[in-house]
């Protein structure tokens, strides 16, 4: 049987309305036919190359390639298939635009898992073949499209595969660069393969051995086997029979342009002819194993894909590391922020204690003087400053004869009232002053409201009829805020108070508890209940409160920046998937299964990611490191930070992938390389 037997092959597209592109047809081949195809345009001829390239199946009818029946083979099996048997050459050539010459000659035998140095070796004497050696390291698109088809036409004969389709290979060409076409053609002759070109062309059919026409998906002329009794249409003599009686002799293995041995001109075609094809499907497959890639060489193929598109690459990489450096920015801040928060509130606000006691103004509040109440809270352990205030609620406030009395809430302060209540006061002339008998310091908004700007003259004002000296404004008060609109007058140490009175403490680290529990015994050791402490409560839930929200918040912007980061490589693989349909498909028609080519996007995405992951590391942490220092934080570094990008890298990366390649995966060889 010959090596390519087509019997009763119909194929329809579509119902209703339903094309039948093929209506039984039969063909066979033998190996070392130089065919062509020939016929109105819509007659069938691509639809029946696409068949016997096994990147569409028959409606219906067998298929024998090699006497085995391929009509109904799985899609991996017919991957296989095609990268023993099938090279393809393409009236739009269909070269990897973007990567050099020589590596679009080797990729047939990247398929076959050729190593690297058989597979340059071979492809660099293909190129020397149809006379392109000089053009191997540059660019397709910076050649000429005769010159192009000729890198197809090496990537056919590098391939070494025994058959060879070609659609209307010089469609796009004219006839000077046809005729370069034509003479590549002959090296593919010379090493016995079988050539199937579908022409329009006079020149290049006339160069073929045999003709056929198809008409509305029938064979309706066959110039070997003449209806019409003109038996010269195929005026070539064949070409194979050098290969047909040692095939080891004869393998193009070694050399791509061993010399054919042609028939003599003048034997006649026929039985013998025919007989002696048979014996020529000798030529074997070529080296390798069909459809296989080498790791390394899959992992090289897919970084030369990334940066031959580097505007692309880049562009992808920039999205993942911006979007992580937001996430460890945002983690690493977390954690600097819940340090802050954890010593501010060891420092300042669990420092805070104050006991009250209301009077009734007629009655002590506290048996011993203020004087006497202060030295004893100042021996407790733990008290660092300490103070007392009594409220001896409004009095007539007048600054000169001229204005009016303001009636003013006014506190008798006794002890360290600046540094107790954490008060910020502006002194007269900028010194610190112990408030005495005489002095008073009035809040900022009474301040304003009695019109004392600024108390550097020591002005005096007249409260009810007593004259006072004010040498400070307390421009903030956060321990008593409501100080803000009042007045405090130094009072003598030996009073004891009758109006509601509040001791303000500032502990030492740690003490505050101790401290709490231990003033109102020394405030009044007879009714200690009577005093009303405020400490700082459950200091540690209000921590893990804020640390919890600051936490949760942060992780609402990590989410954010990983669904976008996540969103714009999706977005980015399936546009970039969508364009590379066409290459995709030549992949897969020289041979890929659909698995290299999902294997080839994520690696091509974890790269991506990767990269992406250490920059956004790195920028992460530049981000936080600048941003404490900015705040005079404490930066906290979590190694795991690092782990973290990388990981969600590889992670946005392989979702990316997992869309291109479903994608992908709807990719029909035929379709995408329909010229
Ligand atoms: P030729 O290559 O001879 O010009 P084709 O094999 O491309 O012809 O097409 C044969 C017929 O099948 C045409 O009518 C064409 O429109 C139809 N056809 C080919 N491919 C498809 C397809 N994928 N879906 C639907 N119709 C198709
Ligand atoms: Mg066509």
């Amino acid at each position: 049987m010959p090596r390519l037997s087509l019997r009763r092959i119909a194929k329809h597209y579509g119902e209703a309305p339903r094309v039948d592109a093929l209506r039984g047809l039969d063909l066979d081949v033998p190996q070392g036919t130089y065919l062509a195809i020939e016929g109105e345009s819509g007659g069938g001829k691509s639809t029946l190359l696409n068949i016997l390239g096994l990147l569409d199946a028959p409606s219906s009818g067998e298929y024998h390639l090699d006497e085995v029946d391929v009509s109904l083979l799985s899609d991996g099996d017919a991957a296989a298939r095609r990268s023993d048997y099938i090279g393809f050459i393409f009236q739009s050539f269909h070269l990897l635009d973007r990567r050099p010459v020589v590596d679009n000659v080797e990729l047939p035998m990247h398929y076959r898992g050729v190593p690297t140095e058989e597979r340059r070796g071979r492809a660099l004497r293909a190129l020397d073949a149809v006379g392109l050696s000089e053009f191997a390291w540059t660019t397709p698109r910076t050649l000429s499209g005769g010159q192009r088809q000729r890198v197809a036409i090496a990537r056919a004969l590098a391939s070494e595969t025994p058959i060879v389709l070609a659609d209307e290979p010089t469609g796009n060409l004219d006839s000077e660069n046809s005729a370069a076409v034509l003479r590549s053609f002959e090296r593919l002759r010379d090493v016995g393969t079988t050539l199937v070109v579908v022409t329009h062309s006079e020149q290049v059919a006339a160069h073929a051995e045999r003709r056929i026409r198809v008409v509305d998906g029938r064979v309706v002329e066959d110039a070997s086997h003449p209806a019409d009794g003109s038996p010269q249409t195929g005026s070539r003599p064949p070409f194979s029979l050098a290969l047909s009686g040692d095939p080891s002799e004869g393998s193009p293995r070694n050399d791509t342009r061993s010399a054919p041995q042609m028939a003599p001109a003048g034997e006649p075609r026929g039985e013998g002819v025919a007989g002696s094809r048979t014996v020529s499907t000798a030529r074997d497959v070529p080296p390798g194993r069909a459809s296989h890639v080498r790791f390394l060489a899959g992992l090289r193929d897919a970084w030369a894909n990334a940066v031959s598109r580097p505007g692309r690459a880049l562009g992808l990489v920039a999205t993942v590391a911006l979007s992580l450096a937001l996430v460890v920015t945002t983690l690493g801040l977390a954690a600097s922020a819940q340090t802050q928060v954890s010593s501010e509130f060891d420092v300042v606000t669990s420092r805070d204690v104050s006991a009250r006691v209301d009077g009734d103004g007629v009655s002590p509040a506290i048996p011993r003087s203020t004087g006497v109440t202060l030295a004893a809270l100042g021996e407790l352990n733990g008290v660092a400053a300490a103070a007392i205030l009594a409220d001896v609620g409004s009095r007539g406030v007048r600054v000169g004869p001229p204005r009016g009395a303001v009636s003013t809430g006014t506190l008798l302060g006794t002890g360290e009232v600046e540094e107790a209540l954490r008060l910020d006061v502006a002194w007269a002339g900028d010194t610190t002053r112990e408030l005495t008998a005489d002095t008073a310091i009035v809040g900022a908004y009474l301040a304003d409201n009695l019109g004392l700007t600024a108390v550097d003259l020591e002005p005096t004002i007249d409260v009810d009829g007593r004259t006072v000296t004010v040498v400070g404004i307390i421009d903030d008060s956060p321990r008593a805020p409501d100080l803000m609109g009042k007045l405090v007058l130094g009072s003598d140490a030996d009073r004891i108070p009758t109006s509601t009175v509040t001791a303000y403490v500032v502990t030492d680290t740690g003490a505050a508890h101790q401290v709490a529990g231990e003033m109102p015994h020394v405030m009044d050791p007879h009714h200690p209940d009577a005093l009303q402490i405020d400490q700082p409560v459950e200091l540690n839930s209000v921590r893990a409160g804020v640390e919890e929200s600051i936490a949760m918040s942060m992780t609402i912007l990590t989410i954010v920046a990983l669904i976008a980061a996540t969103a714009s490589v999706v977005i980015a693989s399936v546009t970039s998937v969508g364009e590379r349909s066409e290459e995709i498909g030549l992949r897969r028609a020289i041979g890929a299964r659909r698995s290299h080519i999902s294997g080839m996007l994520t690696a091509e995405s974890i790269a991506v990611g990767l990269i992406g992951g250490l920059g956004g590391v790195a920028l992460g942490m530049g981000a936080i490191l600048a941003l404490t220092i900015a705040r005079r934080w404490t930066p906290v570094f979590d190694p795991v930070l690092g782990l973290v990008a990388v990981g969600g890298g590889i992670f946005i990366a392989c979702i990316g992938a997992l869309a291109g390649v479903i994608r992908a995966s709807r990719i029909q060889p035929s379709d995408a390389l329909r010229s």
